[in-house]
């Protein structure tokens, strides 16, 4: 088993060779573990509102700048065919905080999607009460996706508020984690890379942390600066010292990846779209060598696509739903993969 001492080591490490040792490890563990397939999850932004003040996101609440939408049900539905019809096996509905996602209200679409689809239900929508998860996962949704963004608590309340105007709690976040699998939720989690205020310790610390949590799904993508937001203006948080602070870089994103790969070799892990952002050529393709299981679709109609900016230009903004849908099948098949078919949910027992 890795021990944190090499996951720190890798992370500073910056010889070609080495790395592709560590891309090697990462791509047999991914194939022992979880199989060449590739799941698609159709990902539906189903709302941009948002209660809370992470000094990083361009949809935090104070942020004016941006207009605010809601997906009706039947516009949320839309997207839900559009899954069936591409053949993938899950839709993530995720947004802001968003309290005027009233709770019954989504549990009546999740059986909906239940009883008329054969799609798993993953939900991304921040720390709603615990009532709220038991009834959304009463109504048939499988995953929950929470990141906890970084395992320095001091970090963690430096760059979230917290609603009552107190430095955010670490500890409230990972008890959401911990609620979530005890309601029986795949409970998905991960971290933001390169945030100012970041250091190598703390990144291997986060890496170890999801070994511990016992994760089902991680998703690891680099931090982008937002110019509208406090951390990316350079307040709140100052970078490290050189050689200290980890640099939000493609390169770190593809370490992290192929190391949380070997710490827990069953996750389903994403290429997320923050590395296909920094290099929309081959970040997705690159993910998938080094680590990854998963990719996510935009499934979010294209008049609200560019309103969920939680950073600039993010990589689905240049392409059409039809244009990734056609293409990605052939960037799978590229890199000697096969497309999943069915929910793609974690293989192996838990223990
Ligand atoms: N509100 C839900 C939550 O907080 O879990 C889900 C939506 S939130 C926008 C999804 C993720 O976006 C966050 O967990 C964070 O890691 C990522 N994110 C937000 N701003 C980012 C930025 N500037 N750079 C990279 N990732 C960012």
């Amino acid at each position: 088993m890795i021990t944190r001492d090499e996951i720190l080591r890798w992370l500073t490490e910056t010889d070609v060779a080495r790395l592709e040792e560590l891309w090697t490890l990462a791509d047999a563990a991914r194939k022992q573990h979880v199989g060449d397939a590739v799941h698609l999850r159709g990902l539906i932004e189903i709302s941009n509102h948002c209660a809370r003040q992470c000094g990083y996101c361009g949809i935090r609440a104070p942020h004016t700048g941006v207009k605010r939408y809601r997906l009706s049900a039947d516009e949320i539905w839309g997207c839900v065919e559009r899954a069936v019809e591409y053949g993938y096996g899950t839709v993530v509905m995720q947004s802001g905080e968003d309290w005027g996602i009233r709770a019954h209200w989504l549990a009546a679409l999740i059986r909906r999607i239940k009883t008329e689809t054969e799609l798993a239900v993953t939900l991304s929508l921040g720390e709603r009460h615990a009532d709220e998860l038991a009834l959304w996962r009463a109504a048939g949704a499988d995953r929950y996706l929470l990141r906890f963004e970084t395992s320095d608590a001091e970090l963690y309340g430096r760059i979230h508020p917290g609603t009552d105007g107190q430095p955010g709690r670490l500890d409230d976040r990972l008890a959401r984690l911990r609620v979530l699998k005890e309601l029986g939720y795949e409970a998905g989690s991960g971290v933001m890379i390169g945030i100012p205020g970041q250091s190598y310790q703390s990144l291997a610390a986060d890496i170890a942390l999801f070994r511990e949590l016992d994760l089902d799904m991680i998703g690891v993508g680099p931090y982008l600066a937002h110019p509208a937001t406090p951390i990316g203006r350079g307040e709140w948080v100052q970078p490290l010292a050189d050689g200290e602070q980890v640099p939000a870089t493609e390169l770190m994103g593809y370490k992290v990846l192929a190391l949380t790969r070997l710490v827990c070799p069953e996750a389903n892990l994403p290429s997320t779209t923050a590395l296909a952002t920094l290099n929309y050529e081959s970040g997705r393709e690159l993910g998938l060598m080094r680590g990854a299981n998963v990719i996510m679709p935009n499934l979010t109609p294209p008049e609200y696509r560019c309103l969920y900016e939680i950073y600039p230009a993010k990589a689905c903004l240049q392409e059409s739903e039809e244009d990734f849908h056609q293409a990605i099948r052939r960037r799978i098949e590229s890199v000697g993969r096969t497309v999943g078919t069915g929910p793609g949910g974690r293989l192996t027992v838990k223990g």
